[in-house]
């Protein structure tokens, strides 16, 4: 196994099925935290997040950051009116970017 195939293979939301699955994809920002935290743990994800940069991702978390249109999101927020206080469930880990990624980041 080599290059993209090779980091795939310790890929944690490629073994993950069912409701977890959609988690990457979901537009509650309680499963975006969710699959953030999940990215941060995992060893792959500056691959993974060079991949999804490469490829403009459309939708998801993906190398521990949520993408739209091919753009990293660095905030989200609920729609309508601001909560007076974030739930700690909503609270977006920060997943630090790798620095020698900054270079192809588009921020939206
Ligand atoms: S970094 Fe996140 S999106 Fe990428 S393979 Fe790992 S769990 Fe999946």
């Amino acid at each position: 196994m080599t290059g993209q195939a090779a980091w795939r293979s310790n890929a944690r939301c490629a073994s993950i099925t069912g409701s977890l699955a959609t988690t990457f994809f979901s537009e509650e920002l309680e499963d975006m935290a969710v699959a953030k935290r999940i990215c941060a743990e995992r060893p792959v994800m500056a691959d993974c997040l060079e991949g999804a940069l490469d490829r403009y991702e459309p939708y998801g978390v993906w190398g521990g950051q949520l993408f739209l249109n091919g753009k990293v999101l660095t905030k989200k927020r609920r729609r309508g009116r601001p909560p007076k206080a974030v739930r700690p469930e909503e609270d977006f880990p920060l997943v630090p970017i790798p620095e020698r990624l900054l270079p192809l980041l588009r921020i939206a």
